[in-house]
């Protein structure tokens, strides 16, 4: 009989093959306790080095079927195994407690989880928790003799089906063989879910509870438009999604005819659609899918896994090459966004109630300008190689942005007395992610040159609603009328100024969104790469000035879902989005 499962539409497209569960042995353990401290340390031993090897090789694997990326995520594993401290924890742990060496692991391994995966929209929180569950599991995996799931043994073309995908089962797949994925558990930001976008396979993640509805060798449709999942689908649903699946693919193809392309309005309206980067690997990305420009560039990258605090000559080196590979093309550099959700690595941040309301981006900045300052002369001399420009994060007074405008022009001033270049024609802008500043936008716009509107944040500020915490998920509105209202105020008030406004929350990359921020005048969209080309596309089949009557009544609608259904009434291309 035929079944559908819903999930979360975590990578487009449509996959119609055989299911193959990948669903490993049980790995539960007991809290039990030793009479034999030493074999349990020497167990420990053991089950390091053997995961280690394993490691090694699964990286070699990793390095040569999918890249650098691939190989990146499985060195943060062998970080971890490499980090005296986990050992010693786990150690400590058997030593005091008495523990066995597998309830050690578990214990360990549950103290971390819950620190990172309270902090479920946080990249790198997130792909820390998956690194240290993958490293418990291979080191549990060797303590109780249990083989782990083998992905290697995958030899047709199939869609996998597991509980979650860990990176090391990515690395090991044969890409030929996998058509599609579906997971019970992930987001849209869980490591196999970027990693299904970076290789174009549809996949739907979140299902709940996928590996047990479904059996080895089902037939599935995994609708990764809608986030849907058919098992065993009839002649009808086949047919259904067949033509849809072409119809994808097809306009999958004519996106790439785009990627040269500026991105221009029917009616002749210049957009820019630019690319949000956070590693080296999203700039080659960013090159890949065309983008117009780095619209966010997320430096907190060269501060995680950092013992210290990155030297200005390492940072330099990493925004020259940002500036120098995108060229004339505009990058918009962010400083230090740390605190909030961002509490990796080297400073300990005070433990606050509530972090997001705390101790974060640019009130760190100001209050440490250790770290600011090297951070913003990195920035000025990469500038002379591309055309760069600076923002700071989570501005909410305009003290603030003048405090750290001063201290960007004082580093100018030094560097060029010192005789180093900088470039004159900088802007330098802020993120609007704060409501304070959105009331205040016309007076904001006299001293910035851009806002980019940071949409993640700003509207977790203005619904109240932590943007992690899935309990009031429900109040994360991206069309709600009180955010476009907020985002056409600070547009028109930057408007009145001969001043720009970008975004680059994940709201820029919504379809549904595009035809109502092209209609509010937004200047730039900045988004993950893969969205590029079809918001382009998107972008070119629509005419600005016959959107305004959707404007008008979005801005006047009570709710989301009306919204919602207005932009679906007015733009027929959107009704299956
Ligand atoms: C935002 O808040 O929309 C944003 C782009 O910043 P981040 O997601 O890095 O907080
Ligand atoms: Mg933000």
């Amino acid at each position: 009989m035929s079944l559908l499962l819903n999930g979360l539409a975590a990578s487009n497209g449509i996959a119609i093959a055989p299911a193959y569960l990948l669903v490993g042995s049980d790995l539960s353990v007991q809290k039990q306790y030793t009479n034999d401290k030493n074999h349990e340390v020497d167990r420990l031993h053991g089950s390091f080095a053997l995961s280690e090897q394993e490691l090694q090789v699964i990286r070699e694997q990793a390095h040569q079927q999918l890249g650098q990326h691939a190989a990146t995520v499985v060195d943060t594993q062998l970080a971890m195994l490499g980090d005296p401290a986990l050992f010693d924890e786990i150690k400590q742990l058997i030593q005091k407690d008495e523990f066995t060496a597998e309830w050690a692991v578990k214990k360990v391994e549950d103290h971390y989880l819950n620190i990172f995966e309270h902090q479920n929209d946080n990249d790198y929180l997130q792909a820390r928790a998956t690194a240290m569950k993958d490293v418990a599991k291979r080191l549990l995996s060797h303590l109780l003799s249990v083989a782990l799931p083998d992905p290697k043994k995958l030899d047709h073309r199939a869609i996998i089906v597991a509980k979650n995908v860990t990176p090391t089962d990515t690395a090991q797949f044969n890409r030929h063989h996998v058509a599609g994925l579906v997971t019970d558990t992930g987001g849209r930001t869980s490591h196999f879910t970027i990693m299904s976008r970076t290789l174009s396979l549809p996949a739907v993640v979140g299902t709940g509870n996928a590996t047990k509805q479904i059996h080895d060798g089902d037939l599935l449709i995994v609708d990764g438009i809608h986030g849907k999942v058919l098992v065993n689908p009839t002649e009808d649903q086949l047919e259904h999604y067949r033509l849809l699946a072409g119809r994808f693919a097809r306009e999958q193809a004519s996106w790439g005819a785009l990627r040269d392309q500026q991105t221009v309005s029917a009616d002749g309206r210049h957009f820019e659609v630019a690319a949000n980067a956070g590693t080296l690997d999203d700039l080659e990305d960013a090159r890949n899918n065309g983008a117009e420009g780095i619209g966010l560039l997320r430096t907190e990258f060269l501060y995680m896994n950092q013992s210290k605090l990155p030297e200005e000559d390492e940072q330099f080196a990493a925004y020259k090459r940002f500036v120098s590979v995108m060229s004339e093309q505009q990058v918009v550099a962010r400083t230090l966004d740390l605190g909030g959700d961002k509490r990796f690595g080297l400073m300990s941040l005070p433990e606050e109630n509530n972090p997001y309301l705390g101790f974060r981006a640019i009130r760190i900045g100001l209050a440490k300008p250790e770290i600011l300052r090297p951070q913003l002369r990195a920035m000025l001399r990469a500038s002379v190689y591309g055309r760069l420009a600076i923002m700071f994060p989570m501005v909410a007074t305009i003290e603030e942005f003048r405090r750290a405008r001063a201290i960007l022009d004082d580093e100018k001033e030094k560097l060029l007395t010192e005789g180093v270049q900088v470039a004159d024609n900088i802007e330098v802008g802020m993120m609007l992610e704060v409501p304070s500043v959105a009331m205040m936008a016309d007076l904001f716009a006299q001293e910035v040159d851009f806002f980019s509107i940071g949409s993640n944040d700003l509207i977790q500020y203005l619904f109240a609603a932590d943007r992690g915490n899935a309990r009031v998920s429900y109040l994360y509105q991206e069309l709600h009328p009180a955010v476009l209202r907020t985002v056409k105020r600070v547009i028109d008030a930057a408007h009145a100024e001969g001043k720009w406004v970008g975004m680059c929350g994940e709201m820029a990359g919504n379809p549904l969104a595009t035809p109502l921020l092209m209609a509010m005048g937004l200047d730039e969209f900045s988004m993950n790469s893969n969205q590029i080309l079809h918001i382009r596309a998107l972008i070119k089949k629509l005419n600005t000035r016959k959107l305004q009557p959707l404007v008008h009544r979005a801005l006047d609608a009570k709710t989301a879902p009306e919204v919602t259904r207005l932009v679906r009434e007015f733009v027929p291309d959107l009704k299956d989005e």
